[in-house]
């Protein structure tokens, strides 16, 4: 199994050390080519509105778009949820628009809001999952072929299936907790 990490900004090492511990093959994704004999993709977060103008000059936006309508399983986190969503509430930029979701962007405040709590994800186990927000996009609506992972006690969506892809407001590559990566993984394994 291989799987890439798109690598033009953001936390994308951290998702390569989580998959190293997991002994899984990885490989950092910057040209259309290294989109090639992939199993699955995580898109990292970042700064959503640098990672597309990036992506655009890298030649990189319709070969990811290709690459998710032939079903690679992508996992998209913080900033990679919105380059995922087909809708996006506060801000006008243009996504890959793949899963049917509508995302808010910085939905819990500045930087300094950034905040850390534990989740309960039935599909993770009984136990709790270290939710680490950092400047994070909250899903405001999803479409009903979307699977709710996990909502915030007060509702708010923060983690949803579609199909083989996933949208995660949080940062599972930032705790020591290899859970949600191994769900991933799982995805992939059945995607076959
Ligand atoms: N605030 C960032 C954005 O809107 C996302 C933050 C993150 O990925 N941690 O793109």
């Amino acid at each position: 199994m291989k799987i890439g990490v798109l690598a033009l900004q953001g936390a994308f090492i951290e998702h390569i050390h989580t998959l190293d511990k997991l002994g899984v093959m990885t490989t950092q994704v910057r040209k259309p080519t290294e989109l090639e004999d992939l199993d699955g993709l995580i898109i990292p977060g970042g700064e959503s509105t640098t990672m597309l103008n990036l992506a655009n000059n890298f030649e990189l936006f319709e070969p990811l778009r290709t690459v998710a309508l032939h079903r690679l399983p992508i996992m998209g986190i913080c900033a990679g949820m919105i380059l995922l969503a087909k809708t996006v509430s506060n801000s006008d930029i243009k996504t890959l628009g793949l899963m049917d979701i509508k995302i808010r962007r910085n939905a819990f405040g500045r930087q300094k809001d950034s905040f850390e709590t534990d989740l309960n994800i039935t599909a993770l186990g009984d136990k709790p999952f270290p939710g680490v927000f950092i400047r994070a996009p909250l899903i405001e609506d999803a479409g009903s072929n979307v699977e709710i992972l996990n909502r915030l006690p007060e509702g708010t969506i923060v983690a949803v299936r579609q199909g083989n892809m996933l949208g995660i407001s949080f940062h599972p590559e930032l705790t020591d907790d290899t859970r949600m990566h191994e769900y991933f993984l799982k995805i992939i394994s059945s995607n076959k």
